[in-house]
């Protein structure tokens, strides 16, 4: 079934609107990097424009010099296109500004603008409220060549900051405050980054943002609800500029997701505070962020698809984001094992010395994976958590006198434990092995309840591992007063001394595995040859596809 924003675009389409055209832009501002919010609407604007057979252009809305920089324009442009995603053109709303001061011109000679010389504060106490009307400027009335003479002033940069403003004349009393005679232009004395100082006017988002979809030959306009206000406003503007199309805007419902914040705004605080390492700390919801964390953009992707696009706000589960994510990997990284918690077995009936290797499957649901070999020896690694001297109940693993299979390998059977005299720790266990159970299976048929990972201790090479957990310890940290008090502390953990068989500590950064009974882990461009460290991109355990059985 179509969403309604498809179903629109296909009534336009055989009605013949727009020449049988469908172009959509995805308009980030360049104030701070790209989060799976933005996602969604790339998804969206891009796909819809490849649905359809039409354009999807990436512009810059840069009309506010300060809070704008290059380094987040480079970095959305490899966003998008790590997304999967081309445009057909890039602009900045910057490449504009001549011919969006011809249109305010434009409007001053229809009357339809003034330049207001009242104080910020007065146009804001001026402008009434939600149940009372505004109250008109005592400068409303300005000629047209007075206003002409005054913007052109403005412009040329005899007037400090805040003088003036120019304004639409729409209607003081309008029911929707957006009406009532918003700021197009104001002046601002701050260097542009791709137009240096050559302005010290900027246009309003809320005035460039319609003549830059018209200027492009937008078809749909498509923005959050946030903006289902302004469109009074964006019609006004396209109705009455020359413009040379007619775009339509149409709102869609943003993405909110679970334990997560997503305003460019906090996301910018919780860098600068250094709540995290960076824009691409692995906890970030940023699109660098989860890339570095190791998700893949065919999971980004496939999770904008499930959730859709409707009318009204929703709250996502992050757990459907990481089932996403989950589904995608197993599908297409390579299984190696790794030790996260390393507990040293000997194997005291095994010969000294010896290296065996033992042909493992990359990949049970890729045939075309191929197989690796693992190198096995007297001493090996397995989890701690896969030993208990005393077990309880349903605990199926290791065990003083419990026979386990290691994974590919052999049958182990424990037969002590060594303590550190000083702490009591154990620090060594004790095994033997049956040398008629080679590749893990007994030729007499019995069975054991567990198998494990390990690694040869002879071979293993030493990683950082970091363990990472949400960032926030509540459902919507958006909501709460403060949302830097409810950080999570715990979100990351760095294991120094986790073990990885060799072939996986030779990858390069951005390489993606899944350690076998452990997750998803990704190599971090932190990583050395000498010092592997690797990412949990997520774990294995599945907190979605228990919700969506409850459901
Ligand atoms: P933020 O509120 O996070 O600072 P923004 O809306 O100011 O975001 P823009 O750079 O203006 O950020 O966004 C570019 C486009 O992405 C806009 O069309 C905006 O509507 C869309 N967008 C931003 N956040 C979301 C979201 N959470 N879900 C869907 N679309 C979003
Ligand atoms: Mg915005």
């Amino acid at each position: 079934m179509l969403d309604f924003i498809r179903t629109i675009v296909s009534e336009d389409l055989a009605e013949g609107r727009n020449g049988g055209r469908v172009f959509t832009r995805f308009p980030p501002e360049p104030n701070g990097y790209l989060h799976i919010g933005h996602a969604k609407s790339i998804c969206l604007n891009f796909g819809v424009a490849q649905e359809y057979g039409g354009r999807c252009n990436l512009r810059f809305d840069d009309t506010n010099p300060t809070k704008e920089d290059v380094e987040y324009v480079e970095a959305i442009e490899e966003d998008v296109r790590w997304l999967g995603f081309e445009w057909a053109g890039i602009h900045f709303a910057s490449d504009y500004f001549e011919q969006l001061y011809g249109y305010a011109v434009d409007l001053i000679r229809k009357n339809l603008a003034y330049v207001d010389s009242q104080s910020a504060d007065d146009i804001r106490g001026n402008r009434g409220t939600l149940t009372e009307p505004g109250t008109d400027s005592p400068f409303r009335n300005r000629t047209v060549d007075e206003n002409f003479d005054l913007f052109a002033r403005m412009r040329a940069g005899e007037f400090e900051d805040g003088a003036h403003v120019l304004r639409a004349r729409i209607d003081m009393a309008s029911p929707n405050i957006n009406m009532r005679d918003p700021v197009l232009y104001r002046i601002r004395r701050a260097h542009h980054h791709r137009t240096g100082d050559a302005w010290c006017i900027y246009p309003m988002y809320d005035f460039a943002h319609p003549p830059s979809d018209a200027l492009e030959h937008i078809t749909h306009s498509l923005c959050t609800l946030e903006f289902e206000d302004h469109r009074p406003l964006y019609d006004w503007l396209i109705e009455n500029l020359p413009v040379p199309a007619q775009p339509r805007q149409i709102e869609f419902a943003r993405l909110n997701l679970t334990y997560t914040v997503m305003s460019k705004r906090r996301l910018l605080e919780l860098v600068e505070e250094q709540h995290v390492g960076g824009w691409d700390d692995p906890r970030m919801p940023t699109i660098v962020g989860m890339r570095r964390r190791g998700y893949t953009p065919e999971a980004i992707r496939e999770f904008c698809e499930r959730i859709g696009v409707a009318k009204r706000e929703n709250l996502v589960d992050v757990a459907l984001l990481e089932h996403a994510v989950r589904e995608d990997l197993n599908r297409r990284a390579p299984r190696v094992m790794g030790v996260i918690r390393p507990l040293r077995v000997v194997i005291e009936n095994y010969p000294e010395g010896l290296t065996e290797e033992f042909e493992l499957v990359n990949n049970p649901e890729d045939a075309e994976a191929g197989s690796r070999k693992v190198p096995f020896s007297r001493v090996i690694y397995i989890e701690q958590d896969d030993f208990r001297e005393d077990p309880p109940k349903k605990f199926f693993r290791l065990a003083p006198g419990r026979e386990a299979r290691l994974r590919g390998a052999y049958f182990i059977t424990c037969t002590g434990v060594t303590k550190d005299p000083a702490t009591g720790e154990i620090v060594e266990l004790r095994c033997t092995y049956d040398p008629a159970t080679r590749g893990g299976d007994a030729p007499d048929g019995r069975k054991v309840k567990a198998t494990l990972h390990w690694v040869s201790a002879a071979h293993a090479v030493d990683a950082e591992v970091r363990l990472y957990d949400r960032l926030f310890n509540v459902e919507e940290p958006g909501r709460v007063d403060d949302y830097k008090a409810v950080l999570n502390p715990a979100s990351l953990e760095t294991v120094a001394d986790a073990k990885v068989e060799p072939s996986a500590a030779a990858a390069p950064a951005g390489t993606r595995f899944q350690f076998e009974r452990m997750g998803y882990f990704c190599v971090d461009s932190d990583s050395t040859p000498a010092r592997p460290v690797f990412n949990r991109t997520v774990t294995l355990k599945d907190s979605w596809a228990k919700i969506e059985k409850s459901l």
